[in-house]
């Protein structure tokens, strides 16, 4: 034991070290000098609790050893707290792995607005102080015919926005059957009250009549407020009150009638054969004066909250003190002004904004994908593969009855357990996060694109025991 000790290297023999070359000019100095301390100090430790006792080992491969821990915490140590993860749950806009993914040119005008200066509260023809909401307005209301538009941090920004400038110390009446929470703590009747709007509620869970909104309706009334019950369904014996004779109602008794959309559909699905999803355009040309919507949603841009609707209201809005604090960024604007004139041409927007282009591809397409990730982990002998059919989501709170037909491959680990394997999998630094069902453990292919499938390749070539 004595001659193992004195054969630990020391500290600058590391520093020396050709293995470690690489990460000497890319990795903090303080992270190299703690991994190699820790590294030698596991080893000590080891050795101390005699594990090595009987073992021969020589004083180059004991630091081979060594060299390959330090590396270990060398890249856990390095790790960025928010980092790309694969995301093979088969499940479209998950909100716990970030929604939606940005199309490449959105990244692009990001990086080129985030490393330069910019217009972004500077108008260029009069050389004056300008908005940064001015970037998007007309581009929104080209799309979806609105009278004016403004941009805010989230969804949940934008109601309490709404609510906060047009409906404060008054009574604002919504259906009992939209009084929907959504993932992460966002509660209509919460947010009427941090607005100081008063939550009248009306109808039963299952069904709101028009004259429930009628009854309701006193001198104090402001608005009436529709929420989409995005993350459920009530079935069966179900009535809600249309768009249509809602905001006819409003206009008839001097109300506003308002509209949280949620995810906030831009193209019509029914179109291509899926569930109608209520679109921006629809709910505005039913004659609702004020909408909101995700922009990370079904849209497929950044997060951001898009309130579109009668340009008085708007204007009223860009007035509000309260926006100052809801503000969007420069990133957020850049990103989400180049996915939205994609929709100026539904066809380009389908195939480009990678939300929708995995949500509108043909099954085919998915299968294919699959054989793919199939021919390249069958080989692996440690591993038993299938491939097989899976049902993905679109998640996000849309659409959350539709499940879409879908391929992927499902694991096992000859002598590992499938728990283990996913735990494993899971925490590797490139984490990949699928699903157990029935045993195995599924990665969905509706998510992963090539270049995931080649990272899960090499992840799973090096060998469970080696991750
Ligand atoms: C998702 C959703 C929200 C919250 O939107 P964020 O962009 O996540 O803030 C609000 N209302 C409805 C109906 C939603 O579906």
């Amino acid at each position: 034991m004595k001659k193992l000790l004195s054969n630990l290297p020391k500290v600058d023999e590391f520093l020396i070290s050709e293995k470690l070359e690489a990460y000497k000019d890319s990795v903090p100095y303080n992270i190299l000098i703690k991994s190699i301390r820790e590294g030698i100090s596991f080893y000590r430790e080891e050795i101390l609790s005699r594990k090595f006792a009987d073992m021969e080992i020589g004083k180059e491969d004991l630091k081979l050893e060594i060299t390959n821990k330090i590396i270990k915490l060398i890249e856990s140590k390095n790790q960025l707290n928010l980092k790309r993860v694969i995301n093979a749950t088969g499940t479209i806009i998950h909100t716990n792995l970030g929604r939606s993914k940005l199309m490449e040119s959105s990244v692009k005008n990001i990086v080129n607005i985030a490393s330069n200066y910019n217009n972004l509260e500077y108008d260029i023809p009069t050389g004056k102080r300008g908005s940064r909401y001015s970037h998007i307005e007309k581009l929104i209301c080209d799309i979806t015919g609105a009278e004016g538009a403004l941009v805010v941090n989230n969804n949940a920004a934008a109601v309490l926005l709404v609510l906060d400038t047009l409906t404060k110390d008054s009574e604002v009446i919504v259906s009992r059957g939209e009084l929907v929470e959504i993932g992460g703590s966002f509660r209509i009747p919460a947010i009427m009250e941090y607005s100081g709007s008063k939550l009248i509620e009306v109808g039963t869970t299952n069904r709101t009549h028009k004259k429930d909104y009628l009854e309701a309706i006193t001198p104090e009334t402001k608005a009436l407020l529709k929420v989409h019950t995005s993350n459920y369904k009530i079935m069966g014996f179900t009535k809600e009150v249309k768009n249509e004779e809602l905001s006819k109602l409003a206009r008839d008794k001097k109300l506003i009638s308002i509209e949280d959309l949620g995810s906030g559909v831009l193209i019509d699905f029914a179109k291509y054969g899926y569930k109608k999803e209520p679109t921006v355009q629809e709910s505005l040309r039913s004659g609702i004066d004020v909408v909101t919507f995700s922009g990370d949603k079904l849209l497929g841009g950044p997060q951001a909250g898009i309130i579109v609707g009668k340009r008085q209201y708007i204007e009223k809005m860009k007035r509000n003190n309260l926006l100052r604090t809801l503000r969007v960024s420069k990133l957020t604007i850049a990103a989400l002004e180049v996915t939205l004139r994609e929709y100026l041409d539904e066809a380009e927007a389908i195939k480009k904004i990678p939300t929708l282009k995995m949500i509108l591809e043909g099954k085919d397409e998915v299968e294919k994908r699959a054989h793919i990730l199939y021919g390249k982990l069958k080989p692996l002998e440690t591993l038993e593969v299938d491939l097989v059919e899976t049902n993905a989501m679109i998640g996000g709170g849309s659409m959350p009855t539709e499940l879409m037909d879908s391929f992927g491959v499902a694991l096992s680990y000859k002598g590992h357990s499938i728990v283990k394997l996913e735990r494993t999998l899971r925490n590797n630094s490139l984490s990949i996060v699928g699903r157990i069902q029935g045993g195995k453990l599924v990665f969905d292919c509706k998510t992963l694109n090539e270049n995931d499938m080649d990272s899960i390749y090499e992840i799973l070539s090096k060998g469970i025991d080696k991750i």
